[in-house]
């Protein structure tokens, strides 16, 4: 453990651990939301998201190593098992039941809102108390942005074109 690394947080480094951890959670489940609607995601436009899902899942994964990596550098250890996930999420996870491109990415835009909220109170919790979690949450949140913005002009597109053939 780097025990100075972990001295110069100045908040209660467990209930930070909790909160990542937490975080840890959303990642996993988001990664398995997007991954696994790529595979039964159907109607117009499908290869355009297809793209973009495959795309954002492996940039959640690549969230979660970091959350995992700023866990075991505080001394803590990252959530052990997938039954936790679904007990400690903060944003919870949408079974992609109806595979429609229209509702895949209405549960997913819902998902990246419910991660950019969850994250922006990440970055006021650490902003003065540790700015190492601090800018590891702001690059994540960067991308999470990005994902909604993404998601979101898919949708506009496919609203658009579904409106020409009315
Ligand atoms: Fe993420
Ligand atoms: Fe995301
Ligand atoms: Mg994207």
């Amino acid at each position: 453990m780097a025990e100075i690394g972990r001295s110069i947080v100045k908040m209660d480094v467990d209930k930070l651990i909790n909160l990542l951890n937490k975080a840890l959670s959303d990642e996993w489940l988001a990664y398995y939301q997007y991954w696994i609607g790529a595979k039964v995601v159907k109607g117009p436009m499908k290869d355009a998201v297809i793209s973009e899902l495959q795309l954002h899942a492996t940039e959640e994964l690549t969230h979660a190593n970091l959350l995992a990596t700023r866990i075991v550098q505080l001394g803590g250890t990252p959530v052990l098992s997938p039954q936790e996930w679904l007990k400690i999420t903060n944003c919870g996870y949408d079974a992609p039941e109806d595979p429609f491109v229209g509702v895949i990415l209405d549960q997913n835009i819902k998902g990246e809102q419910c991660a950019i909220s969850t994250y922006n109170k990440l970055l006021d919790i650490t902003k003065d108390a540790d700015p190492i979690t601090y800018n590891i949450i702001l690059q994540i949140i960067t991308d999470e942005v990005e994902h909604e913005e993404d998601l979101a002009a898919l949708k506009e597109d496919l609203e658009l074109m579904l409106a020409k053939h009315k």
